[in-house]
């Protein structure tokens, strides 16, 4: 599951022994530098900036995992160094360490932030960083503005030992998935949800309950999960961001999202106690 690790300690300034290793997250266009290992992918671990020839947008420190200090950079988009990759977090889930990429979660988060936040929302003025917390001050207009998180909630939706899954036109073929949304301003989740599955599907729900959470870094969302029951409606896929809906038995389950995702945990979840 992507998350931050338990044991990582974020940090905005080192507090570490100078020539410890570093585990370094280094990123170009969003993807992740790496190193093939067997089945797997390593990250660049050095006391020092071990790439003099990529040259660097922007550095960051995020803090220490298990001890061990984390920087983040942003390079040029140039050729990677011999033997190592740019992948995209997506494409190393499963082959990173599940902590590693974790952190790499919420490095791609920050610094895709740091990038587009140079120039102030409000006066246009160059934003500084602060240096006593995650944020970027305007010294023109006083403005602050923090890392951005965009609430989605998603739901599983059960009648009669069946779920709700549907289609959005832009999951490959045969791929459906539970119903999810952007929370809109001023919404409290259960009112997003009730909204989202009512405008996809036509359908009301009753008794919703909390699933879990995740991180979903593309670009920075927070996919927050219920389960509910079928309360009402027929059930009508709006054909335009649902193009296909049906209800669905555990033993006869369509495609399903990546083993990456939240949904999938939640079909999951629904799957292995047969219904
Ligand atoms: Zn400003």
């Amino acid at each position: 599951m992507l998350r931050l690790p338990d044991d990582f300690q974020p940090a905005l300034l080192p507090e570490h022994d100078p020539d410890a290793p570093i585990q370094w997250f280094v990123f170009a266009g969003g993807n992740l530098l790496v190193r093939s290992v067997g089945e797997g992918v390593e990250l660049p671990l050095a006391s020092i900036w071990p790439f003099a020839k990529l040259p660097t947008k922007r550095r960051l420190y995020l803090g220490a995992l298990n001890g061990r200090p984390c920087h983040a950079a942003e390079v040029e988009a140039a050729a990677p160094p011999p033997g190592m990759r740019f992948e995209s977090l997506r494409a190393l889930w499963t082959r990173l360490d599940e902590k590693l990429l974790g952190v790499a979660s919420h490095a791609a988060q920050l610094i895709e932030w740091d990038r587009s936040h140079q120039f102030c929302g409000c006066c246009g003025a160059p934003t500084e960083r602060r240096a006593d917390e995650r944020a970027r001050h305007c010294p023109a207009c006083d403005a602050m503005v923090y890392p951005r998180l965009s609430p989605v909630v998603m739901v599983r939706v059960a009648r009669d030992g069946e779920i709700l899954l549907a289609r959005a036109p832009r999951f490959p073929p045969g791929v459906y998935s539970v119903l999810a949304g952007f929370v809109e301003a001023g919404e409290t989740l259960e009112q997003a949800i009730q909204r989202e599955v009512l405008e996809e599907v036509n359908v009301r729900v009753r008794n919703l309950r909390y699933f879990a959470s995740q991180s979903w870094p593309f670009p920075h969302s927070l996919m927050i999960a219920f389960t509910a029951d079928y309360a009402g409606g027929e059930l009508r896929a709006d054909g335009r961001e649902i193009v296909d809906a049906g209800w669905f038995a555990p033993a006869d389950l369509p495609g399903l999202p990546s083993p990456m995702s939240m949904a999938w945990r939640l079909i999951q979840d629904f799957a292995s106690r047969g219904g």
